[in-house]
């Protein structure tokens, strides 16, 4: 009798996360992309916290752009932290990361393009990468090196926010203040997740200037 797998509505099975375990396969990458305020970092977090238990050795990075709380910390926005390794490049996680067996990178939308050939080079040494970080900018498009990523990992986990207007599943990470700068630090204040339906009303409503 034929095995059952748990499947969704679009009758693929669904990964949560890599349930294989075994020491003769190589490394891999995983991504978890999504909106602001989707939870992301907290998912990495925990992610990275279980192989820790686990006496795995596991190392966190971060684009060093990123000052929004403490500079050594990953943080998310609950608070629960854990201590990583900010660096000014992607080629820059390669010279830390001997000897880890998990390698954790958050905010990887920061990072330059050289991100999925570091991550792959990683894997290709085995190691388990995971990566976290914004699938789109606030104007909807394709974020950094996040496209590539998503097409290199082997496994990918959308999470989502809710809709700050309507309550459904947010993907969008809508900023509220006026401005075409694609980083603003520390202002998480400044954007709201929305579903597609309120993003595309919203964005054709006019912002407020950044200085009120
Ligand atoms: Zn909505």
């Amino acid at each position: 009798m034929a095995r059952k797998i748990s499947k969704n509505r679009n009758n693929t099975p669904m990964f949560l996360e890599k349930d294989t375990n075994s020491k003769n396969i190589t490394g891999w990458i995983e991504v978890i992309c999504g909106s602001m305020f989707s939870g992301k970092t907290e998912e990495l977090i925990r992610r990275l916290n279980r192989a820790r238990i686990a006496r795995q050795k596991v190392e966190i990075f971060k684009p060093q752009i990123d000052k929004r709380y403490s500079e050594e910390d990953v943080v998310s926005h609950n608070a629960n932290s854990i201590r990583s390794i900010p660096v000014q490049s992607a080629s820059q996680i390669l010279f830390y990361a001997n000897e880890f067996d998990v390698i954790g990178i958050d905010e990887a939308q920061f990072f330059d393009m050289e991100l999925s050939s570091v991550c792959s080079h990683l894997a290709n040494h085995g190691v388990r990468v995971i990566v976290a970080g914004l699938d789109m900018d606030f104007q909807g498009n394709p974020f950094g090196p996040m496209p590539q990523l998503l097409a290199i990992a082997e496994y990918v986990t959308k999470v989502h926010a809710i809709c700050m207007q309507c309550g459904n599943l947010a993907q969008y990470s809508h900023r509220t203040i006026a401005g075409d700068k694609l980083v603003l630090l520390g202002e998480t204040e400044s954007y709201e997740p929305l579903c597609r339906a309120c993003y595309i009303r919203s964005r054709r409503q006019p912002l407020k200037e950044q200085s009120e």
